[in-house]
């Protein structure tokens, strides 16, 4: 499968394009074989580099370096979740391993900006779980029950706080967080592939097509030439499953984003000046919706099974319709035409939304399957991946280890019709939220 995206996404679009971008036109041999240059992949690598200055180090990446998900998702950097897929977090002592991962996540990725100085527009302003429904307050008070039991900072807000916060009158209920961070998901992992270590080899617009493992040898086939690793770390999230990766246990979503360009200052005005903020749905399949310090407004309404590989423009044209509607919504007194960009992103999930991270076989590692918490967790992952498949141990290492592992999936067709009629259901529920 060959992996190609839309350029429209507005977080890419405000970088600089890069220049001296290699793709792999000869064979290679290599000690340390790395597939996927998203935060998994690139934190993976940084941590690789950092370890063996004198091996032969290859990451690879079928697009851009950063170009898949790791800069088309909503830039929230999150301590707690309400819907991670479509688990509610029921289960106290669940929850907190979860947590827990997250606050690793948010660690690493401090630990990433603070080394390397790193400007991603960090804004620790927490975020808020939003609904319009009022009877959404029963599992906003049940969700703030598990955040008290664990000592995280939240307040319940009701609809005239919010609107003057938000600068809308569309929300009538919302829990506010104090933890987590908004930031531009682009400018992060940029980031990431600017400082990555001189021995580390990266090729661009290089798809593998197919891998197996020889004698102690991984063999990995891509269009123009083949690569002989001895270790492979297999970092591509909604990838992984096409690459025969844990197949049974992963499954690929579409999502689908629009970001406006910058309101005016009259427009900015009308709606009460807020300050950046994030919001998040209490269904699992309402809209994130955020306002950017830039003053843009970034809407995510849609989740569906989709061919992970590419999205026609008729496709991302009809979601842009429906994200032009959810902001109306939520300030009709703005202007119809504002949106300035849409695009499409890939994620990975499990059946009970817990991520993947282990040794698939001897010398074959991969991590992956965040949902929407693949900006910390992804870069934690990365890290501590390649400690793993250097047999080294961590605390971090025991503390994602400590998670539920993801559960057995059913073949097809049965998974797709599973899923499908699951997102109908849930897109049904929220539809109020969208
Ligand atoms: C619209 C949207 C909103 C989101 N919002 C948030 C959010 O607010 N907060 C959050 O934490 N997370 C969010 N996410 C999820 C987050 O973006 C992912 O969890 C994260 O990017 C995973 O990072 P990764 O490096 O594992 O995978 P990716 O960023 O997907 O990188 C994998 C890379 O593998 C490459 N690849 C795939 N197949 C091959 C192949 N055969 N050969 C070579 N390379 C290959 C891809 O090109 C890609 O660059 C969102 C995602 C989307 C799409």
């Amino acid at each position: 499968m060959e992996v190609t995206n839309d350029n429209g996404c507005s977080w890419v679009n405000d970088l600089i394009p890069r220049t001296n971008i290699k793709s792999l036109q000869s064979n290679e041999d290599c000690e340390w074989l790395i597939i996927g240059a998203g935060y998994t992949g690139l934190s993976a690598a940084r941590k690789l580099g950092q370890l063996y200055p004198n091996q032969k180090i290859i990451l690879v990446d079928a697009q851009l370096a950063g170009e898949g998900a790791s800069s088309r998702n909503s830039g929230y950097l999150v301590d707690t979740t309400l819907n991670d897929g479509f688990t509610s977090n029921k289960e106290l002592n669940n929850y907190k391993k979860k947590a827990d991962i997250y606050e690793l996540g948010i660690k690493f990725v401090k630990n990433f900006i603070n080394e390397y100085q790193v400007d991603c527009d960090w804004n620790e302003c927490g975020k808020y779980f939003a609904s319009s429904k009022k009877s959404d307050q029963t599992i906003l008070t049940n969700f703030s029950d598990t955040l008290s039991k664990l000592g995280f900072e939240h307040n319940i807000l009701s609809s005239n706080d919010l609107s003057k916060r938000l600068g809308t009158s569309f929300y009538n209920i919302a829990l506010h967080t104090k933890g987590g961070i908004l930031l531009h998901p682009g400018k992060l992992v940029r980031a990431m592939i600017d400082v990555l270590p001189n021995n580390i080899f990266l090729y661009e617009n290089s798809c593998l097509l197919d891998w197996s493992k020889v004698k102690d040898k991984i063999s990995c086939n891509f269009k123009n030439a083949k690569i002989n690793t001895n270790k492979i770390i297999f970092a591509t999230n909604g990838f992984l499953k096409s690459l025969g990766i844990k197949s049974n246990y992963n499954f690929p979503i579409t999502l689908t984003a629009s970001m406006t360009r910058s309101l005016t200052d009259e427009e900015f005005k009308s709606i009460g000046e807020p300050k950046e903020w994030g919001v998040l749905p209490v269904r699992p399949m309402g809209a994130t919706i955020r306002m950017t310090k830039d003053r843009r407004i970034l809407i995510r309404n849609t989740a569906e099974v989709h061919d992970p590989a590419k999205m026609s423009k008729k496709d991302l044209d009809t979601r842009s319709i429906n994200q032009k509607i959810g902001i109306k919504k939520r300030f009709p007194q703005l202007p119809d035409n504002i949106i300035q960009s849409s695009w499409s992103g890939i994620v990975s999930r499990t059946r009970n939304s817990s991520q993947i991270f282990e040794k698939i076989d001897k010398n074959i590692f991969a991590a992956g399957c965040y949902n929407g918490s693949g900006i910390g967790v992804g870069t934690l992952f990365g890290e501590q991946i390649a400690i793993k498949a250097s047999n080294e141990n961590t605390k971090e290492i025991e503390t994602i280890e400590a998670r539920n592992k993801p559960t057995w999936l059913p073949p097809q067709p049965f998974l797709n019709l599973g899923i499908k009629t699951r997102l109908i259901y849930e897109r049904l529920r929220a539809r109020s939220e969208i």
